[in-house]
Formats: C-alpha cells, sequence, structure tokens
C-alpha cells in the first residue's frame, strides 16, 4: 500500500508529494519548495517518518513543479526522474520562472527518462500513462493497488491543464484523458498538480471539459 502526503509549495501553490511505504522508502514527486521553510518542511516529514527517497519523479517539466529539483538533488542525493518530450521545459525552468518574477536554481539534468507503462522501484509499482496536451512529457502515476493516480496539470478539480503554453495541444489533451484516465476504476483518487483531490467518477460525471 502506497501512501501520499501532499504539500502545496512556491508562489503557484503546487502540490508536491511524497509517495511512500511502510518499508521507509519514499519517491519524491515534483518537489516545488523553493524557501528554506518549506525544504525544512518537506524535510521534516521525510525525517520524521524514517523515509529513504528513492527518486525524484517530475509529472512534467514546468518550473513550478521542479523548483525544489536542485535542492532535493542535493539534499538525497537520488536520481531524477521524467519524460523526455520535457527536457526543453527544465532546462530553461530558470527562464520561464523568471517571467513570472520567481527565483529559481536551475535544476540538475535527469538521470532516467520514463515512460508510459509498467515502473517498478524497489516495492514501488506504478502504470505510468503519457497525457501530453498540457506539455509534451506529462506524464500520470497511477498505483492501482493503491487506488490513486498523480496527474500533475492535466487533470483538475473541475477542469483540465490549460494548452496554451509551449508544446500545449488542447485536443490531444481531451483524448488523453477520455482514453487514459476517464478509463480507470471510478473510485480512483485523483491528485492534480494544484487545488484538491478529486475522483474519477466524480470527473466523469461533473467536468465540463469532458462533456
Ligand atoms: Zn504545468
Ligand atoms: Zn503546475
Amino acid at each position: 500500500m502506497i501512501q501520499i502526503k501532499v504539500f502545496v509549495f512556491n508562489e503557484l501553490g503546487v502540490n508536491s508529494f511524497v509517495a511512500y511505504n511502510l518499508n521507509g522508502a519514499c519517491i519524491l514527486i515534483d518537489p516545488g519548495c523553493n524557501t528554506t521553510k518549506q525544504h525544512r518542511e518537506l524535510k521534516q516529514f521525510v525525517d520524521e517518518n524514517q523515509l529513504k527517497p528513492a527518486c525524484i519523479m517530475l509529472t512534467h517539466g514546468h518550473f513550478d513543479h521542479v523548483a525544489g529539483v536542485a535542492w532535493a538533488k542535493n539534499e538525497y542525493n537520488c536520481p531524477l526522474l521524467m519524460h523526455k518530450d520535457d527536457l526543453f521545459l527544465v532546462e530553461n525552468a530558470s527562464q520561464y520562472a523568471g517571467l513570472f518574477g520567481i527565483k529559481l536554481e536551475k535544476p540538475p539534468g535527469p538521470d532516467q527518462f520514463i515512460h508510459e507503462g509498467a515502473f517498478t522501484l524497489g516495492d514501488f509499482e506504478f502504470t505510468l500513462l503519457h497525457v501530453p496536451g498540457h506539455s509534451p512529457g506529462s506524464i500520470c502515476l497511477y498505483a492501482e493497488s493503491s487506488g490513486f493516480v498523480v496527474c500533475g496539470d492535466v487533470l483538475f478539480s473541475g477542469s483540465i491543464g490549460r494548452t496554451d503554453l509551449a508544446g500545449g495541444n488542447h485536443s490531444l489533451l481531451i483524448r488523453g484523458i477520455r482514453e487514459k484516465l476517464m478509463t480507470l476504476p471510478r473510485d480512483t483518487v485523483v491528485w492534480p498538480g494544484h487545488g484538491p483531490s478529486t475522483t474519477i467518477g466524480a470527473e466523469y460525471d461533473t467536468n465540463p471539459f469532458l462533456s
């Protein structure tokens, strides 16, 4: 059973996650912490639960989701995993952040590219779903046995990801959500990149972008 802890970090209010299990292994997903206070908050949770980060994984390369990657990589010395199609976003994250007046330490390059399909790391088992459209390399982490999906900025409670940024594609995003997310069990908990959690069933029934 994979537990999930959510933090809300940086000026854009990004949801950052620690996915962890009872053996003390954890995966840092989208660490967006960019102040000393936020670094301390994440570190405190990891320390108090005696967790050992096995990797940092990015749902996508937008700067709000990678704002704490340089810190986390330095702190925990674990590999950074992401989809290759968002590499250009990570490489330019500091410049994009600057446009929003946000200071961001240039993230290190990835250690490993991930792609659609089964993903196993220690006891962690995810099905990775590649759902482009918000960004070209957007990845959703589906934990079937734990009943949740971490979906980055692909799907939100009552909304979907914006598609007007570099590499965005509205129809591709809608098709990906319909084919890969709306086909998951209805009670699957959806953890988006911003805002509250929801479920596949609730979005299937009420999300105005999917009707
Ligand atoms: Zn995004
Ligand atoms: Zn975002």
